[in-house]
């Protein structure tokens, strides 16, 4: 069982420079303090995006990595969001991959996985450079096994923050640490003031997603999410859930709803979960207000989160037939 999530790394990761116009041919190296010009742009002006993404060791010891083609285009879109150099295709499905490839040995048997981190950054060292894109970046894949995220059956504390918002509401769609940044006070506000988990932003009611995952509402039959906007994230978890529930006959919509439509819902017996690659579908048990707390599902695991996280794990394990053609294998 790997130590807590994201401590513990493989020993080498795939790493390419953009300079003059090309990325360079890329190279396994040890994983291990990287000199950085202290003038590079990402260290003041916060050009960066990342990838997060699962490989998993099947019971016959393949190695499947879980619908790479999705995190690939994301990625690109990131990297195109933030005016950063955007690495084909090709490169970054060959990077992982080496990457992967070569922490084969450290991959961990299920359910525990390797986690797959690539992230962009602009090197340029130039701080007169504030509204210029960066011209030389660079690009690595990091891997770590991880274990589970959340412990199984522990129902998680959210605090809806309903004046806040995560991020600006067109850079929601951008995996970058700057949305982290610029939501990191008010989830550790909540931390401390409420014992909140989570923080689920919901600006002017508008129920969005929380700092790091998609936000769910599920009951018998039925799914609810925010639609793709530009606000949040285009989760890979929220899509794969969307349809596997749709492949189970379920009503799904994607839509804006309300913090009181959201409560209409909870009031009726609805369940709710935070979807993600970390977390996959992790139960929400109580839902924070200023002034009052709402459970849900009585602050229990409900068996709809547990139904739809069990098929998507039996898919990215290879426990069950792959009906949608999302595990990649070399
Ligand atoms: C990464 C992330 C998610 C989850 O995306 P997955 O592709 O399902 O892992 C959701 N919200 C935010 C803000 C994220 O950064």
């Amino acid at each position: 069982m790997p130590g807590a999530f994201g401590t513990q790394f493989a020993d080498q990761m795939t790493v390419a420079n953009f300079a003059d116009g090309e990325w360079t041919h890329h190279d396994l190296q040890p994983v291990e303090s990287m000199p950085m010009h202290p003038a590079a742009h990402v260290l003041h002006y916060a050009s960066e995006c990342f990838e997060g993404l699962k490989a998993y060791r099947w019971a016959d010891d393949s190695v499947h990595i879980f619908r790479l083609d999705k995190h690939i285009e994301r990625f690109r879109n990131s990297a195109a969001q933030l005016c950063l150099p955007v690495p084909s295709p090709g490169l970054i499905e060959n990077m992982i991959w080496t990457a992967v490839d070569a922490a084969r040995d450290v991959i961990p048997p299920l359910p525990s996985a390797l986690y797959i981190r690539p992230a962009l950054f602009g090197t340029m060292p130039n701080i007169g450079a504030a509204g210029r894109p960066a011209d030389q970046a660079m690009f690595f894949v990091l891997v770590s096994p991880v274990g589970s995220y959340f412990e199984a059956d522990k129902t998680l504390r959210i605090y809806v923050e309903s004046k806040q918002m995560r991020t600006t509401p067109h850079f929601g769609q951008v995996k970058t640490g700057g949305n982290y940044a610029a939501a990191l006070a008010h989830v550790s506000k909540a931390r401390d003031r409420y014992g909140a988990d989570q923080v689920l932003f919901c600006p002017g009611g508008d129920v969005q997603e929380t700092g790091a995952a998609n936000f769910l509402l599920l009951r018998d039959g039925a799914l609810l999410t925010k639609e793709l906007d530009g606000s949040i994230l285009p989760g890979v978890t929220r899509d794969s859930l969307i349809r596997i529930a749709q492949r189970k006959g379920w009503e799904t919509e994607q839509r804006s709803f309300q913090v009181e439509e959201m409560l209409r819902w909870v009031g009726d017996g609805a369940e709710a979960g935070l979807s993600g690659t970390a977390a996959v579908l992790a139960p929400v048990g109580t839902l924070v207000f200023d002034d009052r707390e709402a459970k849900v599902n009585g602050g229990q695991a409900g068996p709809l989160v547990a139904c739809l996280r069990e098929d998507l794990m039996a898919i990215q394990s290879g426990q069950t037939e792959d009906p949608f053609g999302w595990t990649h294998s070399i």
